[in-house]
């Protein structure tokens, strides 16, 4: 039962192969973006100014973020209101980067994080837990540490056809791009926790590669792991 931490930049297909390898191997799964979502959603809810890094803290303090980390179905809820639709939208996107560069929101979302992988641990589970800084920060034990990464335009490719699944209007390439490329630059230079990858992670570029190619070569480096 292994610990397996995943970063890489935005639109790089984490969420989608996580949550495959996961499933295929009866593992837990957890999407800490989804968690960094779901406080800046709370914060847009409250009317909290998300440039402002002290209000951001005291605010974040009072949010109470629970995260679902069944892989088949992964759920996000602040309180009791489920967010997993809201924390998709552009508001949110656009405003998750400056949230989650604030040191404050970082130690109580990292502490959630590594308590999910306590909790995965207790009932002999694996877990598979993707972000940003899980390689580097929250996880630099982890039995298994991947980098997946592509090329901008292929990310912004995939998150354009994902975004107009979900209903979302006038999804533009080029756009995407840009926006992709904005947050990363913004996640890649904050001070505390940047994205940046680990030199003992196993690099994935998936820009030439199927979701199922990516799944099948991610298996094999868990199978491949020493037997406990
Ligand atoms: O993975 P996703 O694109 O949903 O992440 C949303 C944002 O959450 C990222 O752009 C980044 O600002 C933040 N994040 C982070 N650390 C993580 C995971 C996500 O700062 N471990």
């Amino acid at each position: 039962m292994s610990v397996i931490a995943v970063d890489g930049p935005a639109g790089s297909g984490k969420s989608s192969v996580c949550r495959a390898v996961a499933t295929r191997l009866g593992y837990r799964y957890l999407d800490t973006g989804a968690m960094y979502r779901a406080l800046t959603w709370a914060m847009l809810h409250e009317g909290v100014d998300v440039d402002d890094a002290a209000a951001v803290a005291q605010a974040a303090s009072g949010v109470q973020i629970e995260s679902g980390t069944d892989p088949s179905a992964p759920t996000i809820h602040v309180g009791a209101i489920d967010v997993s639709g809201p924390i998709r939208g552009d508001d949110v996107t656009a405003a998750v980067s400056a949230v989650s560069a604030v040191p404050r929101v970082r130690e109580q979302l990292v502490a959630l994080q590594r308590a999910e992988v306590d909790r995965a641990r207790s009932e002999s589970r694996g877990i598979v837990v993707e972000g940003r800084d899980i390689t580097t920060v929250v996880l630099p034990d982890a039995d298994l540490k991947v980098f997946i990464t592509a090329d901008p335009r292929v990310r912004a490719s995939r998150r354009a056809l994902q975004d107009a699944g979900l209903g979302k209007s006038a999804v533009d390439v080029a756009e995407t791009e840009t926006a992709l490329r904005e947050r990363d630059a913004k996640d890649s230079s904050r001070e505390t926790s940047p994205l940046a990858q680990a030199p003992d992670a196993i690099v994935l570029d998936t820009t030439e590669m199927t979701l199922d190619e990516v799944i099948d070569r991610f298996v094999g480096l868990v199978d491949g792991l020493p037997q406990e």
